[in-house]
């Protein structure tokens, strides 16, 4: 399969976007950019499109597919049943970076939710993503448009490295905005339960609902035999090909102890990749260092994270040493995904 791409250049937008739905009408695949990440979408009522999704990423099929949606009508013929303390979130963050799992009516095909009896539904607010799902006409199964396990792409660029000649199209809208997955959240039960962190942190959602829980797989590995809430969570994902080393406590001893890290490695002939930031980039003696964002821009982390991932696979690096980021709106997101990059593999300072 040829690869198309159609950049969004002004004025050329809607008839794009238009050729892109016929093309999920059709039953094909489209790379669209969201304000999280690049989805990777097909028509979420119909199982073999579907399963073309799992096809091109090498996705599990037990992992499923979040639904995206234009407008609330669309939610009510996805979802069986919505607590009122659901409907109070979506008034608040849809259109938004928050996906929202109910049960599932039997429209939707067990092929998109990997046999699940629940479905996960997202209202985007990205003006293409909106656009497309309205030209198309039915919700989009999109997970993130990258090959499983690895970085999500966050450049349409990315989405290339990973997909070409595996999607009809790719619609390139540039950068998207966050960079980091919608927050999850599970609405079957009396409370609301974060399945996966993102830029809608638990305070916001118990600022709406009062009350509000983490999920165990946010934070820690799954034990054997122990199975996730999100089918997701217990893969390895967005994982760099280097060995990545997170070293975690105050700003002066992480940075003694990378540098007594690297120092040590590169004496022994292995290239070391360090995550650092704008504040302290200068500290770092060896490796190669790459600023991730500002400690004082919370948010141009989580916007890089993906991005710094992949840009060390291109290049001869062993083993990756990486500042912690705890802490504030996005630190829980930020740190949840490259924990799961290090395959938790953590030392303290
Ligand atoms: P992605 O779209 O690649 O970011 O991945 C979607 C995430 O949503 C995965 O972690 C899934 O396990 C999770 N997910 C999708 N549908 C459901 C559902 N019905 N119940 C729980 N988690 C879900
Ligand atoms: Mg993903």
């Amino acid at each position: 399969m040829i690869t198309e791409i159609f950049r969004l250049a002004e004025g050329q937008e809607d008839e794009k976007i238009q050729r892109a739905a016929e093309i999920i009408r059709a039953g094909g695949l489209v790379a669209f950019p969201t304000e999280t990440v690049y989805g990777l979408g097909a028509d979420a009522l119909r199982e073999e499109a579907a399963a073309k999704i799992y096809a091109a990423k090498g996705r599990p099929s037990d992992n499923p597919l979040i639904a995206h949606i234009a407008d609330r009508s669309a939610l009510y013929e996805l979802a069986a049943s919505v607590p009122d303390w659901a409907e109070r979130l979506a008034d608040a963050f849809w259109p938004g970076p928050l996906t929202l799992v109910y049960p599932k009516k039997a429209i939707v095909p067990d092929g998109t939710t990997g046999g699940l009896k629940t479905v996960a539904v997202r209202m985007p607010s990205h003006e293409t993503a909106r656009k497309l799902i309205r030209a198309a006409g039915v919700p989009i199964a999109a997970p993130s448009a990258n090959t499983s396990g690895r970085p999500s792409p966050t450049t349409a660029r990315h989405v290339l490295e990973d997909m070409d000649g595996k999607v009809d199209c790719i619609l390139d809208g540039g950068d998207v905005g966050i960079g980091l997955e919608s927050t999850i959240i599970d609405a079957t039960g009396p409370i609301p339960v974060i399945l996966r962190p993102g830029y809608i942190s638990v305070e916001m959602v118990r600022e709406i609902v009062g009350e509000a829980e983490t999920d165990r797989a946010v934070e820690h590995p799954l034990g054997q035999g122990e199975t996730p809430k999100a089918p997701g969570m217990k893969y390895r994902h967005y994982a760099p090909r280097a060995r990545l080393v997170i070293v975690t406590g105050g700003e002066e001893a992480v940075m003694e102890r990378i540098n007594g890290l690297t120092t040590e490695y590169e004496a022994a002939g292995t290239p070391c990749g360090v995550i650092c930031t704008e504040e302290t980039k200068a500290g770092y003696r060896c490796g190669n260092k790459k600023v991730i964002g500002s400690r004082k821009r919370q948010e141009s982390i989580a916007h890089n994270l993906y991005a710094v991932l992949r840009q060390f696979d291109k290049e001869d690096t062993k083993v990756i040493f990486s500042e912690s980021f705890d802490g504030g709106q996005l630190g829980q997101a930020i740190m949840n995904r490259l924990k799961k990059a290090a395959g938790y593999h953590i030392i303290r300072a």
